[in-house]
């Protein structure tokens, strides 16, 4: 069956996105319960990943490298290094992942500044 490649590609980078963002406001120091949901959310979204073909792949990238949640920072580089590796598959270029810590503005306000609106 043909696919849409278009469709594909855009579906990919909207869910870069919100993983990197995720990863780039994950706890610096995340309770056992906040590292449990992360190491969930990641096999979670694999699994449900619309892509099925993307999705098995993935699997395989997560079987050989397990979600980083001890940190902040290890999260971050771990999901900049599995895109890496999907990036290479595809063969797409390497990204840089020395300044990932500041690449992915998640655009809100600081939890702090939550409750004054
Ligand atoms: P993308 O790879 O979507 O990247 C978007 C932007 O993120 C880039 O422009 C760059 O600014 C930044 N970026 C690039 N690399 C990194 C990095 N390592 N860390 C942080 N930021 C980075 N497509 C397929 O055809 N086959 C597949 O098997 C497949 N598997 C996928 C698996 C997953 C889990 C996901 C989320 C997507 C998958 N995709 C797959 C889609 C594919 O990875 C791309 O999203 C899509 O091809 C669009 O590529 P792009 O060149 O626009 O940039």
């Amino acid at each position: 069956k043909l696919g849409n490649a278009t469709a594909k590609a855009e579906l990919g980078r909207a869910a870069w996105k919100v993983l990197h963002t995720t990863f780039a406001r994950f706890p610096e120091k995340p309770t056992d319960d906040e590292k449990e949901a992360l190491r969930s959310f990641v096999h979670l979204f694999q699994r449900l990943y619309p892509c099925g073909e993307c999705a098995e792949h993935f699997g395989k990238v997560l079987a050989k490298y397990p979600p980083q949640v001890s940190s902040r920072s290890a999260a971050a580089m771990w999901g900049c290094f599995v895109h890496n590796v999907v990036n290479k598959r595809l063969g797409k270029e390497e990204y840089n992942c020395e300044n990932i810590g500041d690449a992915y503005d998640c655009g809100c306000a600081d939890d702090e500044v939550k409750d004054s609106d």
